[in-house]
């Protein structure tokens, strides 16, 4: 393996990091899986910033869709969760010698820092993993664009998407065999044929400034380590 190419990255991790496949909450082994792949990267050299997904726990629109609770209140539920899951993480990385930081959108004073550019920053030219949590601090949103606006925020070369598949596909590869994996992919197909893998805030962001995605799966050790070595991986996004 190469050396890392990348001087700043952003990964995403979906709340799916944190559960085995197809149950929720926080599973302690799978968790510390996780950790031992942000180790990995860290180990390289790039400063890591991690936004948190909340997906384990809750995602606002379904359960609103599937409740009495207003998607406003939902929402601002799913950026709690997110908080949960960041703590968990936090521990996690810290019980395995990492320094880190929790910094949220959210204000949750007892448990993490807010989130303030500059702040973050700082911890990043200091060596510490910086999870971003509370998303974007509004509902609507999803952290994949919350991932694609701190990647942008923070000057980030390069953003990872963490997933349980192996990159980008022509269709779902469960329903279709035939489904073809990407190598590479510009924004501007991903958005042209509307291709599920993130929002197209997240993707038209990026886009815009420049950043590349990397679609990879987090499970399979040793994928992220080789992404930000430029070796091929998983789905490139880019121009
Ligand atoms: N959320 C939000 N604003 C944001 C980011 C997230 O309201 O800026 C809420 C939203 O309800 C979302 C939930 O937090 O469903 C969890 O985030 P997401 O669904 O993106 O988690 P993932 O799919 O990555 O696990």
């Amino acid at each position: 393996m190469g050396e890392c190419r990348y001087k700043r990255v952003l990964l995403k991790l979906s709340g799916e990091s944190f559960c085995e496949p197809g149950e929720f909450g926080i599973n302690g082994a799978t968790l510390e899986s996780i950790a031992e792949r942000v180790i990995e990267v860290c180990r390289m050299g790039p400063q890591v910033a991690i936004v948190v997904g909340a997906g384990n726990i809750l995602r606002g629109e379904t359960f609103s869709r599937t409740s009495h609770i207003p998607r406003n209140t939902a929402d601002y539920m799913g950026m709690l969760a997110t908080i949960i899951n960041a703590c968990a993480l936090q521990e996690t990385l810290e019980k395995m010698g990492q320094p880190t930081r929790v910094l949220s959108a959210i204000e949750v004073a007892a448990m993490c820092e807010p989130f303030i550019r500059r702040r973050a920053l700082h911890h990043l030219e200091g060596g510490r993993v910086t999870i971003l949590a509370g998303g974007t601090g509004n509902p609507f949103f999803t952290t994949d664009t919350c991932a694609a606006l701190r990647a942008s925020e923070l000057d980030a070369d390069l953003l990872i998407k963490a997933t349980k598949v192996d990159g980008v596909y022509s269709d779902d590869p469960k329903k279709n065999p035939q489904a073809r994996l990407f190598d590479r992919i510009s924004y501007a197909e991903v958005l042209q044929q509307g291709l599920r893998i993130m929002d197209h805030a997240a993707i038209s962001l990026c886009r815009d400034n420049g950043i590349p995605i990397i679609v990879l799966n987090i499970f399979r050790k040793g994928n992220i380590a080789k992404a930000i070595c430029g070796d091929p991986i998983g789905t490139v996004i880019g121009p």
